[in-house]
């Protein structure tokens, strides 16, 4: 079979691009993973999604966008895609030992926000631990936070934190931020805003949710407990993005180089959200995304002979 789309990828970005073909009427494909939903997968409470005044578990937004995909009859696959071949047409996804071809692709792999590698990071994400705290800060009202990483993201979580932390440590392995400059003054000026320089989290403490971290200063091996109920690890994100390498053109940081929104380099290939986003990397941005992705397409392949 021949599929108009295959859509690489189900967080957000790629269920909605999903949703859009397949009421659009073209064959479309998600291959979705073996752990179908992106990121939200892990989270709890999603309370600013609209559409949701009560706000609604993670997991479930995302069933909820699978099943008005398959409402209009998209096609799953819950494998990972191990390969692509975009040097002829029709492009080939390799998923699962099978080989889909396809018209049109719409690539919406995501982000992998980078951890620290604990085991108690693990065991205690979505119970105080979180990579975004855009989304959980509201959850640490009047509390303590501690924010682990030193460029734009953790300064700017950490500003973020303070609308409802009652106190912020930034843990940052080294003596000065890799953040731009105003961001570095505006938390220098925050009253709210500590930092742990030198320092780097050797365990979160916690059984059932996050009570502390053990820190260790890097210059003297000094360790320390500091008590917090929540950690943002906030150490930069990778775009998923390993199977396009000699496909497709991607920049220095592994980025897919985009053109006019949705565009990459191979015309037919379209791209979506956080995998080339990391600046907004929100579940409503990435669905925006999708939606261009998934209207780009379907101009495509009315120009494009079958
Ligand atoms: P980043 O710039 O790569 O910074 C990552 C930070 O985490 C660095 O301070 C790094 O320390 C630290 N780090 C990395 N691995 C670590 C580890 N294993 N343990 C402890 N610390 C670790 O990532 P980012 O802040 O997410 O920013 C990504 C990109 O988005 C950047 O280009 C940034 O400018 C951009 N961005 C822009 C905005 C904005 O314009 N408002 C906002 C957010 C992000 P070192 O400093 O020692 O390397």
């Amino acid at each position: 079979m021949l599929y108009d789309v295959i859509i690489i990828g189900s967080g957000p970005a790629g269920l909605t691009a999903a949703v859009y073909t397949s009421r659009a009427k073209l064959d479309t494909l998600v291959v979705a993973g073996v752990m179908w939903g992106g990121q939200l997968m892990w989270t709890t409470e999603v309370e600013n999604f609209p559409g949701f005044p009560e706000g609604i578990l993670g997991p479930d937004l995302m069933a909820r966008m699978r099943k008005q995909a398959e409402r209009f009859n998209a096609k799953f696959v819950f494998e990972d895609a191990a390969a692509v071949d975009f040097s002829s047409k029709p492009f080939k996804v390799t998923a699962g030992n099978k080989v889909f071809e396809t018209r049109s692709v719409i690539i919406a792999t995501g982000a992998s926000p980078k951890w620290l590698g604990l085991e108690s990071e693990t065991r205690l994400r979505g119970r105080g631990v979180s990579s975004c705290a855009t989304c959980d800060a509201a959850f640490f009202k009047d509390k303590k936070a501690v924010v682990v990483g030193g460029g734009d993201t953790a300064v700017e979580e950490a500003l973020a934190l303070t609308k409802f932390a009652r106190e912020v440590t930034v843990v940052h392995r080294r003596d000065q931020l890799r953040a731009i400059k105003i961001l570095q003054e505006r938390a220098f000026g925050n009253k709210k805003i500590k930092f742990a320089w030198n320092s780097v989290v050797q365990e979160i403490l916690g059984k059932d949710k996050v009570e502390g971290i053990r820190l260790k200063n890097v210059k003297n091996g000094e360790e320390s407990e500091l008590a917090t109920d929540a950690v943002f690890i906030a150490i930069g994100h990778k775009p998923n993005t390993d199977i396009f390498k000699g496909q497709i053109s991607l920049d220095e940081k592994g980025y897919i180089v985009v053109k006019d929104e949705t565009k990459t380099n191979v015309e037919g290939v379209f791209i979506g959200g956080d995998v080339q986003d990391y600046r907004y990397k929100q579940a409503v941005t990435a669905a925006g995304a999708g939606c261009k992705a998934a209207m780009d397409v379907e101009k495509y392949l009315e120009k494009s002979v079958k």
